[in-house]
């Protein structure tokens, strides 16, 4: 049978009230690409888990087919969430893909082109907030509790169990959980859902290496950021609503919380292209950490199986490239400027 989604394919696992209406763009089922170049060097299996590959070309989507469904049968006409941009555009599709409104609140100036676009094409009421992601969602979290209008940021419950399904995909794929799982962590929503999903699964646990960019880094220095500053937009959070959460699934898997550099995060960004994967600089934070870590010698790689998980598509965030480069070469449009070039 063709795939239908993720509600229709894990549903049952799902902790989801019996009101929900399935509304689907088909998420989910993302590719579980083997990376043989980049694992050799690691002497590991590694995977790069592509969630960019989500309808609106971030993991947000998982959470948000099961946070929208609910909300649509509850009776919910209006939606709203706080969002550094992946988050806003997935709200916006599936709110109106049922035929919702939907409110985004972002931070001003600190959302990527790709996103922004993105929530205004899928028709959202896009509010510019003179503060950070935290103060997005504290006013988001005030207006739900006062209106009828209903929440689908990660504190919403429903947008971890759908993000759960993630961590079911790569089980399935891989027979069992690999022995590290490798993520970049904002307000920790997703690795708070991978743990859980791991955990429901019971095909194996693995080491949790969560990763955080050094400018955004409040669960490796133990408190709040206030004012959070790195080129990982996505993981520019210095309140995470599920911090608590994080540390214990770093604690319980033995793994860790660690934070890299936007240089690293840069620098993982090139090498995932180079392999033919282009993700948004944030997406790139899992594999800055397993590399930092390795480098550190603190991280022996040798053998194991590891999933690097890619959390939202270049395409997303075209300026962290197009801003660095220089624009490509102009010849005249004939053969002769061409070879001349080229070489033969
Ligand atoms: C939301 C997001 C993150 C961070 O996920 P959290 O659940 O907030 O920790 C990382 N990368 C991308 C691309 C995102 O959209």
């Amino acid at each position: 049978m063709t795939y239908q989604g993720l509600i229709h394919r894990y549903g049952h696992l799902l902790d989801l009230p019996a009101h929900t209406q399935n509304i689907s763009l088909l998420e989910g089922n993302t590719p579980l690409i083997p990376m043989p170049r980049l694992g050799k060097e690691f002497g590991c299996e590694l995977f790069v888990k592509f969630e960019g590959l989500n309808p609106t070309g971030s993991f947000k989507d998982r959470g948000m087919t099961a946070a929208i469904s609910e909300a649509v049968g509850r009776g919910a006409q209006t939606v709203i969430c706080a969002s550094t941009g992946n988050t806003a555009a997935s709200a916006a599709a599936y709110a109106s893909r049922a035929g919702l409104r939907s409110i985004v609140l972002i931070p001003e100036g600190k959302v990527a082109a790709g996103k922004l676009a993105g929530a205004i094409a899928y028709g959202a009421e896009v509010i510019q907030i003179q503060g950070s992601f935290d103060d997005a969602l504290s006013l988001v979290v005030e207006i739900t509790q006062k209106t009828p209008i209903a929440l689908v940021n990660s504190i919403n419950p429903y947008r971890v169990e759908g993000q759960k399904t993630a961590a079911f995909e790569i089980c399935d794929v891989l027979d069992n959980a690999p022995d590290w799982l490798c993520l970049p962590v904002g307000n920790a929503g997703n690795i708070t859902s991978y743990w859980a999903g791991f955990k429901q699964y019971q095909k194996g646990l693995p080491q949790v290496l969560g990763v955080q960019a050094a400018g955004s880094a409040p669960l490796v220095l133990g408190h709040p950021v206030d004012n959070p500053e790195t080129i990982a937009t996505a993981i520019r959070i210095g309140r995470p609503a599920r911090g608590e959460q994080a540390l214990e699934a770093a604690q319980q898997s033995n793994g860790r919380i660690i934070a890299v550099s936007d240089a690293e995060i840069l620098s993982a960004q090139k090498i995932l292209a180079s392999e033919g994967v282009w993700v948004e600089p944030a997406s790139a934070a899992g594999l800055a950490g397993l590399i930092a870590e390795s480098a550190f010698g603190k991280f022996d790689a040798s053998g194991k199986r590891i999933v690097v998980v890619c959390t939202g598509h270049g395409l997303k965030d075209p300026s962290v490239i197009t801003d660095s480069f220089t624009s490509p070469k102009v010849i005249p449009a004939n053969y002769e400027a061409l070879i001349s070039l080229v070489g033969g």
